[in-house]
């Protein structure tokens, strides 16, 4: 498991910048060593464990890249055309048998094997047959043409692959095209994900008036599932102190991690700090961020916990900012924070300087082609609906104090950072 110092989250200021605090986590949190070889069909996701360097060059034989004709480049025109007679017929998966003839062409198919004293290929449409059977080829094909040359993707040796690469299917065909069968990974992040609050009930469970169905704890198991995390659900903890801190305690030797959901503001309700403090040490971290609020950073017996505020919005958007970067630095990813695009804002805004504003927005194609971002129109931390409705988040930096129709903003999707 994670083993973390008592003091690994202290800030010294009174506010924390979302830089800062992406900083301190990546710094701070240890990466986890301990590897598992996963097959390639179950590598999608994982995070590699150590460098791949290639076995063989890709493409690991010269081949042509084309159906068409073969030819050595000693007869090519640049002026005339010429008739070539065939000889030999070379399909993909074949080999050819002997060198083609001087002033001779070969039959060749796409991915199949240059003869050997061949450099260049003429694409079928490119050719014609005269009546005696010759193949016509036009002058001025420039010389190694339409060939892929072995080693031309990857030369064999080069580090294809680095570790801490969390796999797409793209790594994964890069596996599988050097003749790999299995992949070492880092082992799944174990996470305990809690709710906390009195007036939480769990879906499939009754529900009393004055309650609602817990809803956190779903979009973000949700969430690191989709970062490859091992998550423990671990239901509602209910707003009280001592069984608060039985709850975190229990799962602190066995998970790398202890994510809640509320419980983290400074009302007299709010539990979640004492009870980390009677078992642990707890900072709350201020973050400059909207929507946001305070997020608990503790230290149970070793084990990292992050404390979320209740809100969902609040929720995700600290989510993205302070538990990815966890999870990530806990899996040793090199992962580089996702980086906004350009769009035109098409609302007014109005924001404080000092802090990071992140507004739901959804994106509309204008007919110059260009991308426009629609603001949801209501405003709280506490509507699911403007996750749903929306498609990402505008990103104001810290300076910005307005923003007026037309501006330039930066749009973060949901698919980048999910
Ligand atoms: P808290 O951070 O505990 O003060 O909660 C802030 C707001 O978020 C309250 O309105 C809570 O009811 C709501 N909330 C807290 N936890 C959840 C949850 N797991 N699912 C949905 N809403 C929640
Ligand atoms: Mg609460």
């Amino acid at each position: 498991m994670a083993q973390l110092s008592d003091d690994c989250f202290a800030f010294g200021g009174p506010m924390m910048s979302v830089d800062e605090a992406v900083g301190l986590i990546t710094t701070r949190v240890n990466a986890i060593v301990d590897l598992e070889a996963v097959a390639l069909i179950d590598a999608d996701g994982r995070v590699l464990a150590r460098d791949i360097a290639a076995p063989l060059p890709l493409p690991p034989f010269t081949n042509s890249a084309v159906d068409g004709y073969a030819v050595r480049n000693a007869d090519l025109s640049d002026s005339a055309e010429r008739a070539l007679p065939l000889d030999g017929r070379i399909q993909a998966g074949g080999l050819a048998l002997a060198p083609i003839k001087a002033g001779h062409t070969a039959r060749i198919f796409t991915g199949a094997p240059m003869p050997p004293d061949a450099e260049t290929v003429f694409m079928q449409e490119d050719v014609r047959v005269d009546d005696a059977g010759r193949i016509v080829l036009p002058p001025g094909l420039k010389p190694g043409a339409n060939v892929r040359p072995a080693g031309e993707d990857i030369p064999q040796g080069h580090i294809a692959l680095r570790a801490g690469q969390r796999l797409l299917p793209q790594h994964v065909a890069l596996a599988a095209a050097f003749g790999l069968v299995r992949l070492d990974v880092v082992r799944r992040i174990r996470v305990a994900v809690f709710s906390t609050g009195d007036e939480l009930a769990s879906p499939g469970e009754p529900r009393a008036a004055s309650q609602l169905f817990d809803s956190n704890r779903f979009m973000l198991m949700a969430m690191l599932r989709r970062l490859g995390c091992d998550v423990s659900d671990l239901g509602i903890l209910r707003d009280e102190r001592i069984s608060l801190a039985n709850g975190l305690k229990q799962v602190a030797g066995t998970h790398d991690l202890i994510l809640t959901t509320g419980g983290v503001s400074t009302g007299e309700e709010d539990h979640v700090k004492a009870a980390v403090e009677s078992i642990g040490s707890l900072v709350l971290w201020r973050m400059a961020i909207k929507p946001g609020r305070p997020v608990a950073m503790g230290i149970i017996e070793g084990t990292p916990l992050i404390g979320l505020p209740g809100n969902p919005v609040a929720s995700f958007v600290t989510f993205v900012h302070v538990v990815r970067p966890t999870v990530l630095a806990l899996a040793g990813s090199l992962q580089a924070p996702p980086l906004p695009i350009p769009v035109r804002a098409a609302f007014t805004y109005k924001k404080k300087a000092g802090r990071r504003e992140y507004v739901r927005a959804s994106l509309r194609r204008m007919q110059d082609g260009a991308l426009e971002a629609i603001k949801f129109p209501r405003e709280g931390a506490g509507l699911l609906s403007s996750l749903v409705d929306t498609d990402g988040l505008i990103e104001l930096d810290e300076e910005v104090t307005r923003v007026e129709p037309g501006q330039s903003v930066g749009f973060l999707s949901y698919a980048d950072l999910l």
